[in-house]
């Protein structure tokens, strides 16, 4: 059944990586939080009669506490990001569309929209579009009106436009993905305040051309601000409407190695964002809108082909998947290193003061019972007591934290030599 199929799919996708990373970081830092909470009452119920531990020790202890909750507030909304990029009308949102197999952004003349749009998935069955500044659920009934919706609106050229989509109807939404469509780089000129206000974060870029023509130099030069900013960001680059090209089968090869040329060259030798091999891995030739109308065929339980604009359908569509699976791998990867390596050194960092403040506390119960000792034996017993529990606790936080960064180690160095 399609539904089998889906989730045949889904188990061998890379963003599992991601997804099962996200998992297991999450569920350290449940532990983590219990571990915090349990170490600040034992703390905060220590004996106030006999000075082991003052007030502003118990309160950093508390500080704590928050600090973990924020970090878990953090790593619950972790995604993977991937922003579009490229001329108006190469052809960015039919690629989205192709990628999450449904016409959700408007796409054709007349339907430009000149703000960013975020589609992003949500629980439940109702897909809404949220405008910036503004919390009111406008609902999305079809296509039709989320494109007049984004038509009509003055919306500035910087501002964001979040459409919410049941995740449940792709993969790629269910798994954390998170698409950024921009404005064409043609009809912007502050490219460097969309950088900072919707880039930064983004874990992959995709540089969207018009395989009927050449790089333009503001698309050349968009990603040039990019990688400024960002050390060595992941680019793909995608030649689309190659559709187009096969009306003319006699020129396609040198086209094709035309273009592939320019572009391992402008990745590699100009933006220097990766080698020569990487980039080969890294530029694909393409139709969305071929491979979108094939999956729309394909959900009716039709086959692929139906959606077929021209000759050479098969090795268009597979190079889209090839593309996808890259990109997958890509974003995965990207997102793991990024998110969770300073989640997991934020934690050792906390793990380590913690233990630090215990082993203070625990030396300093340690010189009041050899001063005590002998005083009054009901307040060395105490003390000892005290002591005790420290130690059995000084040594379970040790392990736990160890456990913790090692565990989180591995699944990032796993995750990034990995191959699926
Ligand atoms: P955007 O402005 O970059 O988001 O471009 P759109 O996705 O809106 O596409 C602009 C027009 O090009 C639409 O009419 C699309 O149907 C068409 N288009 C997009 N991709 C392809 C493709 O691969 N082949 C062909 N033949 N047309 C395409």
């Amino acid at each position: 059944s399609i539904s089998e199929n889906r989730s045949f799919a889904n188990d061998k996708s890379p963003l599992q990586i991601f997804v099962k990373a996200k998992k297991r970081i999450n569920d350290i830092y449940d532990e983590i939080n219990e571990y915090v909470i349990e170490t600040f009452h034992f703390v905060n119920d220590l004996p106030h009669d006999i000075d082991i531990v003052d007030k502003a020790e118990k309160e950093l202890f508390e500080s704590y506490i928050f600090k973990v909750s924020a970090i878990r507030e953090v790593l619950h909304r972790d995604h993977m990001k991937v922003a579009f990029f490229g001329r108006t009308s190469n052809g960015k949102s039919s690629v989205i569309n192709a990628m999450l197999k449904d016409k959700i952004l408007p796409s054709g003349i007349g339907h430009t929209t000149n703000c960013f749009c975020q589609v992003e998935g949500v629980d439940g069955e109702d897909a809404y579009l949220v405008k910036e500044g503004s919390d009111e659920k406008l609902n999305v009934v079809n296509i039709k009106q989320l494109a007049n919706a984004l038509c009509q609106e003055k919306l500035s050229e910087s501002s964001l436009v979040r459409i919410f989509w049941p995740r449940e109807r792709c993969h790629l939404l269910r798994d954390d993905v998170v698409f950024v469509d921009s404005p064409g780089v043609d009809v912007s000129a502050n490219l460097d305040d969309w950088i900072d206000n919707h880039c930064l974060d983004a874990d992959v870029f995709v540089l969207v051309l018009n395989a009927e023509s050449t790089m333009t130099l503001a698309e050349k030069s968009f990603f040039h601000t990019v990688s400024k900013k960002l050390s060595k960001p992941n680019v793909f680059v995608l030649n689309n409407r190659w559709d187009a090209a096969a009306d003319e089968m006699e020129f396609q090869d040198s086209v094709r190695t035309q273009h592939l040329e320019r572009c391992l060259d402008f990745l590699s030798k100009e933006l220097k964002v990766c080698s020569e091999k990487e980039a080969a891995e890294r530029v694909f030739f393409v139709s969305a809108k071929e491979t979108l109308n094939a999956r729309i065929f394909e959900s009716k339980g039709q086959p692929p082909h139906l959606g077929a604009i021209t000759d050479g359908f098969q090795t268009r569509y597979f190079e889209f998947l090839d593309f996808e699976r890259k990109f997958e791998e890509c974003i995965s990867k990207s997102a793991v290193k990024t998110k969770f390596e300073q989640h997991s050194s934020r934690g050792r960092n906390i793990g380590n003061d913690m233990h630090l403040m215990l082993e203070n506390i625990y030396d300093r119960s340690n010189v009041m019972k050899k001063e005590k000792g002998g005083v009054k034996k009901k307040l060395t017993d105490r003390i000892q007591s005290t002591e005790s529990n420290l130690m059995q606790i000084t040594r379970e936080m040790k392990q736990k934290i160890h456990n913790m960064v090692e565990e989180v180690e591995k699944k990032v160095s796993t995750a990034l030599n990995e191959e699926i």
